[in-house]
């Protein structure tokens, strides 16, 4: 995978399900506003796509 690109990726809570988009190279993980959970990446629900 390239590196230094923009890439939006979904994120998700593990607790409540809640998603957001949010773009790649980020610090951190983002938590859940609706919970205060850590989310985490939901991009692997498409793995047919290849770079
Ligand atoms: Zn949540």
């Amino acid at each position: 995978m390239e590196r230094g690109k923009k890439e939006p990726v979904e994120v998700v809570c593990p607790k409540c399900r809640y998603t957001q988009i949010i773009t790649l190279p980020i610090e951190d993980l983002p938590t859940c506003p609706e919970c205060g959970t850590s989310m985490l990446i939901s991009e692997l629900l498409d793995e047919g796509k290849s770079y």
